[in-house]
């Protein structure tokens, strides 16, 4: 199966792709973890797109669709897969339409006031990337993940103003997919307002349809 997680930043994409790959067995790919990745550790990549990911904007499409492509190439993706924040411009998706046949399109719908509550208490794990949220879904001891102990951190994007820039980037030019994907006949939208355990059902019974 080969699924898209579209919807605004905060929808719970990266959350919901960590419960589902443990019950559908398909590897989780997402860009911004891709992207973190490679700022982390320094790579010709990591440094053309540190400055952009911090205020908020959009990675240049050539770039994205050129680590996509790397990625979707490698063995583990033969059984398919779980494409969370990719693609985020319509022609991210004419490209990957080139690369792949896509199943469905899950999309997130979240509203602007929660998206704002949600990222601005989020927090991530250094070593693993797993997300908690100061109130949501705080860890056992705080400011330190459960898994495997390291210390968690406020990332770059979702401090005040850059959030703002993303929302807006996101209505701009990741929302038109909605309707591009809709007209194909691949849209499923759920309601991802809810706490993780209720989105993951949403989503179990969207894809059973
Ligand atoms: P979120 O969905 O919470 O905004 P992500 O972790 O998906 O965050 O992405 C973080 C950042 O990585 C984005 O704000 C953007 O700068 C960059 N990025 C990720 N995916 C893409 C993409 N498909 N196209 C362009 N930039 C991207």
């Amino acid at each position: 199966m080969k699924l898209i997680f579209l919807g605004p930043p905060g929808a719970g994409k990266g959350t919901i792709s960590d419960l589902a790959v443990d019950k559908l067995g398909l590897p989780h790919i997402s860009t911004g973890d891709l992207f973190r990745a490679a700022v982390k550790n320094g790579t010709p990549l990591g440094l053309k797109v540190k400055d952009i990911m911090a205020s908020g904007g959009l990675v240049p499409d050539e770039l994205t669709i050129e680590l996509v492509k790397e990625r979707l190439s490698q063995k583990d993706t033969a059984v398919g897969w779980i494409l969370d924040g990719f693609p985020r411009t319509i022609p991210q998706a004419e490209a990957l339409e080139k690369i792949a046949s896509v199943d469905s399109v899950i999309n997130f719908e979240v509203a602007d006031a929660i998206v704002v509550d949600r990222l601005s208490g989020r927090r991530m794990c250094k070593t693993c990337g797993k997300i908690y949220h100061v109130k949501n879904m705080p860890p056992k001891k705080e400011g330190v993940c459960d898994v495997d102990g390291s210390e968690l951190y406020i990332r770059d994007d979702d401090k005040a103003a850059a959030i703002q820039v993303r929302l807006d980037t996101y209505r701009k030019q990741t929302a038109p997919l909605i309707d591009w994907y809709a007209k194909k006949g691949k849209l499923l939208t759920i309601d991802g307002t809810g706490v993780p355990a209720v989105t993951l059902g949403l989503f179990e019974k969207a894809i059973k349809k």
